[in-house]
């Protein structure tokens, strides 16, 4: 089986999201299974300056604007198409801004571009090379199915993932003579989109299956709540909607040989953690006590809920518990997060910045790390901190509620429990969880069978793959002979 995938973002080479870890991690996860994935990107600086070769498979004369050619290399033991136009992604910057973050005025031309690209190889452009299935990524390559729908591999089956429905790529109606798409196409079951051009919503249309990145997420963005104005289309889809959850990276993420840790350990020699502990009292200047480190490794956004844990940290403090929040973000909230921690003195630190190093350290020695998400389609550091014996406090939301088993009284019995969950996301039902962490964690047998149990759980890539291949296949089956 032969899948193309079409996405802005591919770890290791271009990252800002765990969308990135996604369409790095499947083509590995998938080759496993004989399904053959090759992925187009963007020719963005980092990416061009990776390979030297450059032969071209394909030439475009014009494309939005300018020459641009499509190149085929493997990189990163990944095989590649990559877009080359240099008047679209030759830029300083980030890849959809600028330094100062602003974003780029003509990203609708750069990703329509990048959706063109994708639907002429679905259409045989690249000779010898004819994908079964065309998978695309977020707003950014969405148009990549509608380019396909209204075009030559209109028979090629397609799937759309939505990593976050918050990032959707609408844009005036002015552009869309500049679409090269059939008048059609700007109609409602098309691209237009409150009277605009919706990038992501004409993708959701033309797609012949949506996924999303946990199950509870595919049924929440069906909700006025979280459907943020794509609801409507996306419960007229729900027969073809699925969610899959993400794994993450097995070998990087594993405590027993993680080099950024002051000691490793495994889920038979827990004391070992105690060495990372220290580490962090240090680093956040926190009292050695004993009491319970409470962590927090995010991005400081609204959606992360850190203004409701902002609310909520002198009744945190009240537990007796620690805080250490590694994150950076939105200004106010460092401030208000910085003030805390002036407040209370050795029982709340906090490293305003991005430090992978230490985002290791605080999973392996922190006795927990609360994540109070508005929503959360997946969610990766809940999952780390499973794998690191840091038992994760969580918004019961999307991805979260998914893979975390609360910690009631049942579950404890069962031997099932993995973590504390609490609904909804404010600061009374917050504080509760913490309070109920508290006093699990004054029960070492009882918290180290949480912790254990968290450990144990599988969150490799290898069995989300086999969910994915299972639809490939059902969307084959659909194929007209
Ligand atoms: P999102 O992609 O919405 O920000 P996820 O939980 O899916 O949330 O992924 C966030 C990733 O970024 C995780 O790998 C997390 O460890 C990392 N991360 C977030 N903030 C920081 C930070 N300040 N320092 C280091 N790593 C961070």
């Amino acid at each position: 089986m032969q899948v193309l995938s079409v996405t802005p973002e591919i770890f290791p080479l271009i990252k800002t999201g765990g969308l990135a870890d996604v369409t790095g991690a499947l083509p590995v996860a998938l080759a496993a299974k004989g399904v053959t994935m090759r992925t187009l990107i963007p020719g963005f600086p980092m990416v061009m300056d990776a390979f030297k070769k450059k032969k071209s498979v394909y030439k475009y004369p014009l494309l939005q604007g300018g020459k641009a050619s499509v190149h085929s290399v493997q990189l990163a033991g990944l095989d590649l198409f990559v877009l080359d136009a240099p008047h679209l992604f030759d830029r300083p910057g980030g890849p959809y801004g600028n330094a100062a973050g602003a974003d780029w005025p003509d990203n609708w031309r750069r990703f329509a571009a990048l959706s063109q690209a994708g639907a002429d190889i679905a259409g045989g452009a690249i000779s010898g090379y004819m994908p079964d299935i065309v998978h695309a990524h977020d707003w950014q390559s969405a148009m990549t199915l509608a380019y396909m729908r209204y075009g030559k591999a209109v028979g090629t089956p397609s799937m759309m993932t939505v990593h976050n429905l918050a990032f959707q790529g609408q844009f005036g109606a002015g552009i869309f003579g500049e679409l090269g798409l059939p008048i059609a196409a700007m109609a409602l079951d098309g691209v237009e989109y409150y009277g605009g051009v919706g990038f992501l919503k004409a993708g959701l249309q033309a797609a012949w299956a949506i996924t999303t990145v946990s199950p509870t997420y595919a049924q929440e963005i069906r909700s006025p709540e979280f459907g943020m104005g794509l609801d409507g289309l996306i419960n007229m889809r729900s027969s073809d909607l699925y969610g899959i959850v993400n794994g993450i990276d097995t070998a990087i993420w594993n405590p027993e040989t993680d080099k950024h840790l002051v000691s490793n350990y495994t889920a038979a020699s827990l004391k070992a953690r105690a060495l990372n502990r220290a580490a962090v009292e240090d680093r956040f200047g926190l009292d050695r006590d004993g009491s319970p480190i409470v962590c927090v490794v995010s991005r400081l956004t609204w959606q992360k809920g850190m203004d409701i844990l902002a609310t909520a940290v002198d009744g945190i403090v009240a537990t007796g518990a620690r805080l250490a929040i590694l994150g950076s973000g939105d200004a106010g909230l460092e401030g208000a997060l910085l003030a805390a921690a002036a407040r209370h003195r050795g029982r709340i630190g906090v490293v305003v910045g991005y430090d992978e190093g230490l985002s290791h350290v605080m999973q392996g020695g922190c006795d927990a790390i609360v994540i109070p998400s508005r929503f959360e389609p997946c969610g990766l550091t809940q999952l780390y901190g499973l794998r690191y014996g840091c038992v994760p406090v969580v918004a019961r939301t999307g991805g979260l509620a998914d893979t975390i088993i609360d910690a009631n009284e049942a579950a404890i019995a069962a031997g099932v429990a993995t973590g504390f969950q609490f609904a909804p996301s404010d600061g009374a039902a917050l504080l509760h969880a913490i309070r109920r962490l508290a006093e699990a964690h004054a029960s070492p047998a009882i918290f180290e069978a949480i912790q254990r149990q968290g450990m144990k759980t599988d969150l490799s890539w290898d069995r989300s793959a086999d969910k994915y291949v299972e639809l490939y296949r059902l969307l084959l089956s659909k194929r007209v002979a």
